[in-house]
């Protein structure tokens, strides 16, 4: 079910099925690896879906010799390739618009700004993955960084000694921060990181899709099976 049907994803919209056949098409031998952000169609094209904390380890998990394309997100392809060092990494240049904007300088400042805070950032969340990218070049060294679950940021706050908190993921979790620990200060690594696709599925709108069965998505069942294949390989390792 998509509760509105506006809600799309700048992400995903960065590479069509044309594009991937085309970019295959010159690496003939090349293993295809995409970011769980993209359409069946383009899962159906790939060798292996990924997200962005499991996508070490897939890359590592496919022979040093072969080269990779890895799409859409060149954020998380950058990271990638700098963390496991590989070379035959082609990266897509595709990006979200919410994530496009947020640069080290901003997340620095959020920093200065708050006495002695730590910064803690959650993998999972495509608008981190600019952030885990500077993180792997070296911005942030001097400082209290850390990569966590959602379990683990909530566990983080409330058992650390710091009074204050940088935190880099969907904005609603710091709701739930904030109400666990009223002491302390939580604010989000970038005021810009506000997805209007997202915000699009209100409460609302999500019940009226269960109640009404509204819109329900159908996914041919070719394209269907084949996607599952590179989902059932990142699954298998991950
Ligand atoms: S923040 Fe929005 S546009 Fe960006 S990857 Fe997430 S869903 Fe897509």
């Amino acid at each position: 079910m998509i509760p509105d049907l506006e809600a799309g994803c700048s992400l995903s919209d960065s590479i069509t099925l044309d594009e991937l056949k085309n970019w295959k098409k010159q690496h003939p031998n090349a293993i295809a690896v995409g970011y769980v952000n993209t359409t069946a169609e383009i899962k159906s094209e790939l060798d292996y879906c990924c997200t962005s904390s499991n996508a070490v380890n897939v890359v590592n998990a496919i022979p040093k010799d072969k080269e990779i394309l890895f799409l859409p997100d060149m954020f998380l392809g950058s990271y990638v390739a700098k963390v496991t060092g590989r070379k035959n990494m082609h990266i897509w240049a595709g990006e979200c618009h919410v994530h496009a904007g947020i640069t080290p300088d901003d997340v620095t400042k959020k920093l200065d700004s708050l006495k002695d805070s730590e910064f803690v950032i959650h993998p999972e969340c495509s608008c981190t993955t600019p952030m885990l990218y500077d993180l792997a070049s070296g911005s942030f060294k001097d400082r209290n960084v850390s990569i966590l679950s959602t379990e683990g940021m909530l566990n983080k706050a409330k058992d650390s000694k710091a009074k204050n908190f940088v935190v880099a993921t969907e904005t609603g979790i710091l709701y739930r921060m904030r109400k666990e620990n009223p002491d302390k200060t939580f604010v989000p690594a970038s005021d810009k990181a506000e997805c209007q696709h997202m915000k699009m599925n209100t409460l609302e709108k999500v019940y009226d899709s269960i109640v009404q069965d509204k819109y329900e998505v159908i996914v041919p069942k070719e394209i269907a099976d084949k996607a599952r294949l590179a989902i059932d390989r990142m699954l298998a390792i991950s």
